[in-house]
């Protein structure tokens, strides 16, 4: 089953799910991505701070998909903020990866307490309009942060790629990027995997539909509009997690999930992450 597009606000095509790479180690990286790449995946999710964009590249050259075919996205680590830095840590990316071009380049968080994402990101405006990532944008931004790109730069980001599952639904976000046309991307959409997926609603959405938990959770979201990126290093479950698009939850499907909102974050605070 192919997986639809969304259009970013460039007019660029952005596979709605795509294949996240989080803790793979680089040395395995070109395996899973392969497993994925054959499953059917065109869009790959990697960063600097992974260790593997190397094994990724591997993958991806070995593959013989046309590299118009695929969505490459990395991430700009935060000790690589600031203009000049971001330039100099974008040019180690493309080699890492083995490409001329990505397709996304994200600031990896805000680090607000450093106060430079906003010169990093006049560096990834120069990258775009060299034409060495086609779209550009964010992650783990607030609104109050994209609020300070929205009025301090030119190009208004494709993507916020946030936090985002049942239990941590990111409504005032998510209604923010509507308005302003940025597309949300949900990080660890599983929840990754753990309690989550055990949670009785949605064992009973999947029961109902012949269907997994996983598969129900990922169908949520993309009823929503969300992009996902599900992560996993088991073959069977990389296929399940992309067969996705021949079956639909109902309204009360929905809705008894978007009930499970607990505002309950896996991952650090945005507004006072600053690690480097
Ligand atoms: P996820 O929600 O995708 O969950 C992955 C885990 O869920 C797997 O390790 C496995 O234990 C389990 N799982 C996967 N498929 C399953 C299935 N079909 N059935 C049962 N269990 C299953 O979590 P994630 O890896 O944290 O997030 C996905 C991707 O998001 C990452 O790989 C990465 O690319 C991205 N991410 C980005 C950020 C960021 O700060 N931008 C942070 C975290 C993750």
């Amino acid at each position: 089953s192919k997986v639809p597009p969304i259009i970013l606000n460039n007019g660029v095509e952005m596979p709605q799910l795509g294949f996240g790479v989080w803790q793979v180690p680089d040395d395995e990286a070109e395996a899973t991505v392969t497993t994925a790449l054959e499953a059917g995946y065109r869009s790959i999710d990697t960063a600097a701070v992974y260790g593997n964009e190397e094994g990724t590249g591997k993958a991806i050259a070995a593959s013989g998909v046309a590299r118009e075919e695929l969505f490459v996205t990395t991430k700009l680590w935060n000790s690589d903020q600031g203009y000049d830095a971001t330039l100099r840590a974008f040019d180690t990316s493309l080699d890492k990866l083995g490409l001329d071009y990505v397709d996304l380049y994200l600031i990896h968080w805000p680090m607000p307490a450093k106060d430079s994402y906003v010169d990093t990101y006049k560096a990834f405006e120069r990258i775009q309009a060299d034409g060495r990532a086609k779209s550009i944008g964010v992650s783990n931004f607030l609104p109050e942060h994209l609020e300070r790109l929205l009025s301090e730069t030119s190009v208004i980001p494709a993507v916020n790629q946030i936090e985002l599952h049942p239990h941590l639904q990111q409504r005032a976000s998510r209604e923010f990027h509507a308005e302003q046309g940025i597309a949300t991307e949900a990080w660890s959409p599983l929840g990754q995997g753990k309690g989550l997926l055990e949670v009785p609603a949605i064992v009973a959405i999947a029961r109902k539909h012949g269907r997994t938990p996983a598969q129900v959770v990922l169908r949520w979201h993309i009823q929503l509009g969300n992009v996902v990126i599900p992560k996993s290093v088991t073959p069977s479950r990389i296929k399940e997690n992309i067969d996705v698009f021949g079956f639909a939850l109902d309204p009360e499907d929905m809705a008894a999930i978007s009930a499970l909102n607990e505002d309950r974050r896996l991952g650090s605070d945005p507004a006072t992450f600053n690690d480097v």
